[in-house]
């Protein structure tokens, strides 16, 4: 749709004001899905043409849009996907906006960069100096340099470049600094694949040259190589010429990653995480918009770049939870990826060792198509696995490794092999207590115990982040050096296996003690190549990386997430020790497993090692049906916050007592109640739940009664769809 200058149009700008602006055409028109420049009280902000104006403001206050910026259009299948995102989630749509427009310099003319090649003309005079300067140029065979690095490769101070072009010999010139990225090419090298791998291959080859939406969820132990598959997938996409996304968790993992791919298809894809430097950015971004990338791998937020056409969508370990973003707009990029894909006829793949039951149910109910690997790449074959009852062990206090890992990580480490020490605690002790008076060291500003860093040498506020020194004397009673820690982190750890292992190389790896993903990713690599025999790890290690001689993995706690009653405990503890366990074990050499647990006999310890996994699938969606909970029900959890703690409650209990809209679709709300952790950065925080039935139109109930609660002051509502955590 084309506006003429001076026309009526509306636009929608990533100001926090929830609704769509009227504005004139500039000078020359626009058209929907432009990016411009408004004039915003006394500022200029940036915005998108999103339609028609409404003509529902005084006409002579209407002020015309600035200019189009130089930006490749907001495409209608893009608007589409942010309406229906912001209406699923129940966020205002410029805050959805925002989401999609995370590139610098968005208003800024494609910039300019001044480069340099051959000319046609030879030099007046030849020198030593401007020989070399041609002899670079003649092998960069076309290719240009910028002026400094001409200079260095030929030698030669600016000067002599300068010369040369005055004289034309080289040539200069300006180009645009956001270029192309270098093409990908799906038949540069294939891998032979296995019978069940190439069949898996072939459905979803199948499925994007139809150019449908379709989601399947491709089943695969870890090392069964549903990498190669979805690569297959991929190569697919880019031979019809879409473009293709590729999510993962963790930006540990996008090296190894981006390695493969270049292997795969010759050439590097787009990369969009926080760890990327906002020049490559701004350019991911616009080349997105403008198909000059045909592969991106990201982070969940890469979900919300402009592509221009996507053809494609990976979520790899699709089960994992930091899909889900707990600040700001809380959204899952599992779920928003089918969405998005829907809209534009784009395949989805979710590939896991565990899908979420939310996945499993839904190829069970034939929404989504299903493919298994069943066996591991090549000779591999899946770790051993057994418990080690821990109520016979009879471990000293500050013990945590018992008798018989012991014995068993001292058989892998005399052989050259690599062992695997996992908890799940970050820090060396998760409680930091006065053995005077009993006092346990909490954070000031939120409802959490300060956890003792020792690496650090700091406590840290695992909710906020806050750190403090390690007091010599209690904050409570004043007695000096009483202070102990309690309980074991992995940096405890550490220390253990350090004293019964006195010659043994000892590698922790957590995110805190990494200042950098750069240093994170090369003790990683360090690990793989054989630097540790006994690596020690939090969740981390748990995602995926590839360690090709470790053999034996140790849980120190299988029970810890079976505590607590989330609604997802059993899932979760399913979820991470199959992967953890997946770590053991690889190409030829088989793999040992063994969990410490106090409780062998609980069903979700018994199911891990059954290796019935379609099992305990079907009793845990089993109980979740009867129970009406997700993904058989739905929840919404409302989050009420406030340094006032009364005027939090006071709209709580506001909403619990008016709640005929969601009465009206059979819905109820259950709370008020003080969060979890019911104070996070000094702000109090109390929490209600709604649970609905699937079909129950959830999100317009809701809009509509927390409409009731002004929002003024300190107070702050926030909602969260689906929500994955109650805390
Ligand atoms: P997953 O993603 O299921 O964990 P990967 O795709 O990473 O599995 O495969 C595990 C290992 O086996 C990788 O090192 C991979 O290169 C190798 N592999 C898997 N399938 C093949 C194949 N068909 N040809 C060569 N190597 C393969
Ligand atoms: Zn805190």
């Amino acid at each position: 749709m084309r506006f003429e200058p001076d026309t009526l149009v509306g636009v929608l700008t990533t100001q926090p004001l929830n609704r769509v602006l009227d504005y004139r055409a500039p000078e020359g028109g626009c058209a929907q899905g432009d990016f411009v420049e408004v004039p915003f009280g006394p500022r200029s902000v940036i915005g998108v043409v999103w339609g028609a104006g409404r003509g529902d403001w005084d006409p002579a206050k209407v002020r015309s849009i600035n200019r189009v910026l130089d930006a490749p259009p907001l495409l209608e299948p893009m608007r589409a996907f942010l309406i229906k995102a912001a209406d699923y989630t129940l966020t205002p749509l410029p805050a959805m906006l925002r989401l999609a427009t995370r590139a610098p310099g968005l208003g800024d003319p494609h910039s300019m960069r001044r480069v340099y090649r051959r000319g046609h003309a030879m030099p007046s005079r030849m020198t030593d100096a401007r020989r070399r300067v041609i002899g670079v140029l003649d092998d960069m065979g076309g290719l240009a340099l910028t002026l400094s690095e001409l200079a260095e490769a030929a030698g030669v101070s600016p000067s002599v470049i300068k010369g040369l072009v005055t004289q034309g010999a080289v040539h200069e010139e300006d180009t645009p600094r956001d270029t192309a990225f270098p093409r990908l090419d799906p038949e540069d090298n294939p891998r032979e694949l296995t019978d069940d791998q190439a069949r898996a291959a072939q459905v979803l080859r199948h499925a994007i040259a139809k150019g449908d939406y379709g989601t399947t969820l491709l089943k695969g132990v870890t090392g069964s190589g549903k990498t190669e598959v979805y690569l297959e997938a991929v190569a697919e996409c880019l031979a019809k010429g879409r473009q293709a996304l590729v999510l993962l968790p963790e930006i540990a993992l996008t090296s190894e990653f981006l390695s493969r791919v270049e292997d795969r298809f010759g050439a590097r894809p787009g990369e969009w995480h926080s760890g990327v430097t906002m020049t490559e950015r701004r350019r991911l971004w616009r080349m997105t918009g403008e198909n000059g990338v045909q592969l991106v791998i990201g982070a969940r937020s890469a979900l919300f770049l402009p592509f221009r056409d996507l053809g494609l969508i990976v979520v790899d370990e699709e089960h994992d939870t930091s899909y889900k973003q707990e600040d700001g707009v809380l959204y899952n990029a599992r779920d928003m990826a089918v969405l998005r894909a829907s809209m534009c006829r784009a395949q989805v793949v979710l590939a896991s060792a565990t899908p979420s039951l939310e996945s499993w149910t839904n190829a069970r109910a034939g929404k989504y198509t299903r493919l298994d690997l069943s066996s591991r790449f090549g000779a591999a074959v899946l770790p051993k696995m057994r418990t080690i009852d821990m109520r016979p062990e009879a471990l000293p206090a500050g013990r945590w490794i018992s008798a018989s890992l012991q014995t068993a990580i001292k058989k892998r480490i005399d052989i050259g092999e690599q062992a695997l020490l996992f908890l799940n605690r970050r820090g060396y002790a998760p409680i930091t207590l006065c053995r005077a008076c009993g006092h346990q060291i909490g954070c000031p500003q939120c409802d959490a115990r300060m956890v003792e860093h020792r690496f650090l040498k700091r406590l840290m506020c695992h909710q906020c982040g806050d750190t403090m020194a390690l007091p010599q004397a209690c904050p409570n009673c004043h007695v000096e050096g009483r202070m102990a820690a309690l309980g074991p982190g992995v940096e405890r750890m550490g220390e253990e296996a350090a004293t019964l292992f006195p010659d043994a190389r000892i590698a922790t790896l957590s995110s805190d003690l990494f200042g950098s993903a750069r240093a994170l990713k090369s003790a990683i690599e360090n690990i793989a190549s054989g630097g540790a025999d006994i690596i020690i790890g939090t969740q981390l290690v748990a995602k995926g990386h590839n360690f090709p001689n470790l053999t034996l993995v140790g849980v120190i706690d299988a029970d810890l997430g079976l505590q607590g009653s989330d609604l997802r405990a059993a899932e979760r503890t399913f979820q991470l020790m199959r992967q953890v366990a997946g770590r053991a074990g690889r190409v030829d050499t088989p793999g040992e497993a063994l969990l410490q647990t106090y409780q062998p006999e609980h069903p979700v310890i018994r199911a891990i090692l059954s290796g019935d996994d379609e099992g305990f699938w079907t009793a845990e969606a089993a109980e979740r049906e009867a129970a009406g909970v997700p993904p058989f029900g739905r929840f919404a959890g409302i989050i009420l916050s406030s340094t006032d703690a009364a005027q939090a409650f006071d709209a709580g209990n506001l909403l619990a007592r008016n709640d005929a809209d969601l009465r009206k679709i059979g819905a109820q709300v259950f709370g008020p109640a003080p969060a979890p952790v019911a104070r996070v950065r000094g702000r109090h925080r109390i929490r209600l739940l709604v649970k609905s039935t699937r079909t129950a139109p959830l999100q317009a109930a809701i809009a509509r009664w927390i409409a009731q609660v002004h929002i003024k002051g300190q107070l702050r509502l926030a909602v969260d769809i689906d929500p994955q955590t109650f805390y």
